[in-house]
């Protein structure tokens, strides 16, 4: 069985996907974590993240691997490092890249066909798993997701103002919605839900009974 939930930036979508996961007792793949791994590699790498080539050889190389949901790149823990505001900057950006993307939803779908999963992104339900059983797509308002993500960042320690996180986070959407290959859309049958007014609780509650009647 697969489940996607798909959803913008601060939706809430990753730790519901989790929750679900954990309720379920299934594997839990984050794939926003995978794109943010490339875009760390690119950093490394000291190259343009506009060079499309160049990123394009940087994901083919790239070995990107989980243990025990936590993600490696090339062997080694990167789950800190790919949350750098400088890798979230530059995520979207690598994100629109084709070849990028071929090489992640191969990964994906590797990872589908090993049993089920509940798998988060962008795209998860509109082109990775076209025929998953369930399909959520978590959205909420652009100044609850800011402050959900302020928040977060805030409890992290950094000094962001929420002005600059909202500026961010719809810069980020903008790129996710408009680009070419596979924008972030709901899938035609996914069941959408915003959750600008629920806790998370309501929302892993109100997906769970879904899938478990
Ligand atoms: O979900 P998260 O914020 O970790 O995702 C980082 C970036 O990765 C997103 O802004 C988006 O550009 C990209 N992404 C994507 N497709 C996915 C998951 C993430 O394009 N399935």
């Amino acid at each position: 069985m697969i489940i996607t939930i798909d959803g913008p930036a601060g939706s809430g979508k990753s730790t519901v996907a989790k929750l679900l996961a954990q309720r379920l007792n299934v594997r839990f793949l984050d794939t926003g974590a995978m794109y943010r791994a490339i875009a760390l590699a690119v950093l490394q790498s000291g190259q343009e993240e506009s060079d499309a080539q160049s990123v394009a050889w940087i994901a083919h190389d790239a070995e990107i691997r989980f243990d025990d949901e936590t993600i490696l790149l090339n062997g080694e823990s990167v789950a800190a490092e790919i949350r750098t505001p400088e890798v979230t900057a530059i995520s979207s950006v690598v994100a629109a890249n084709p070849d990028v993307r071929t090489r992640l939803v191969e990964l994906q779908r590797a990872v589908g066909h090993q049993g089920s999963l509940v798998t988060e992104g962008r795209d998860q339900g509109s082109v990775v798993f076209p025929d998953a059983e369930f399909k959520f797509f978590v959205t909420a308002s652009v100044d609850a997701r800011a402050r959900r993500r302020h928040r977060e960042l805030i409890a992290g320690g950094s000094s962001l103002t929420l002005a600059t996180v909202r500026t961010q986070l719809q810069q980020r959407d903008a790129r996710d919605e408009n680009r070419e290959h596979a924008p972030m859309k709901p899938a035609a049958d996914a069941v959408i839900m915003d959750t600008s007014n629920m806790s998370i609780v309501q929302v892993v509650d109100a997906v769970a009974t879904l899938v478990e009647q």
